[in-house]
């Protein structure tokens, strides 16, 4: 049961490591609102072998970002699922300029608009920090930090099963992924400031107070 069924639809802006993923989950588990991580969404298209993962697997693999048309057509096709009907929590999407201006035109088409956006600010230092310690569930994906919570026996406490390092988290890939960051997702920022729906929060105060904040800026 969740806390409150509230209509929001949410983009969570931030470099790779700045918890957007923990807190779209713990925005799940309090207003019900689903988590759409393109990332997450690639990654299943990975181990499934598709063809879309097998194209995506190339350009995640070298920290690079998956080409505009190919992470649009997934995401607006994703948003049109009943579960997004109530709203959605956007987590790594939009990465690119191009990529807002087609969530944009979605919208628009769709006589919608986004809510919120909020950016987690978190810098380049304790984000190789984060993600070199950040660990995944080999089975079910759910996320673990070696230095907050690492289960005692080392097993993923939902499904016991081994967690492991993804495969971009490497310290050589995470230094591109930061370089694409910079590059291609920073300038969201000032396209997201004109839009009066944006708001910065401080990522380095731990989640669950990065948690409350978020909670007192949705109202
Ligand atoms: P994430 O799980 O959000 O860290 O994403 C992992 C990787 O998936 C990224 O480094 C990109 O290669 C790819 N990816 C995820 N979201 C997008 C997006 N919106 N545009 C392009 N590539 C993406």
């Amino acid at each position: 049961m969740f806390w409150q069924v509230i209509k929001l639809k949410i983009i969570l802006l931030g470099a790779p490591g700045s918890g957007k993923g923990t807190q779209a989950g713990l925005l799940y588990e309090k207003l019900g609102i689903p988590h759409i991580s393109t990332g997450e969404i690639f990654r299943n298209h990975i181990k499934n072998n598709t063809r879309l993962g097998q194209k995506a697997g190339e350009y995640m693999k070298a920290g690079q970002l998956v080409p505009d048309e190919l992470t649009c057509e997934m995401l607006f096709e994703r948003l049109e699922e009943e579960d997004c009907k109530n709203g959605f929590i956007l987590d790594g999407f939009p990465r690119t300029i191009n990529q807002a201006e087609a969530l944009d035109r979605y919208f628009k088409e769709k006589g919608q608009e986004i809510d919120k956006v909020i950016n987690i600010i978190v810098p380049d230092e304790e984000v190789i920090r984060r993600i070199g310690a950040r660990r995944v569930c080999s089975n079910c994906s759910a996320t673990y930090n070696l230095d907050y919570d690492k289960p005692a026996d080392e097993l993923c406490t939902v499904c016991r099963s081994p967690l492991i390092q993804r495969k971009d988290d490497s310290p050589e890939i995470v230094k591109a992924r930061l370089v694409t960051y910079h590059e291609m997702t920073e300038p969201l920022i000032k396209y997201y400031k004109k839009s009066g729906k944006f708001v910065a929060v401080d990522g380095i105060l731990g989640k669950w107070n990065v948690n409350k904040v978020i909670m007192r800026i949705l109202g």
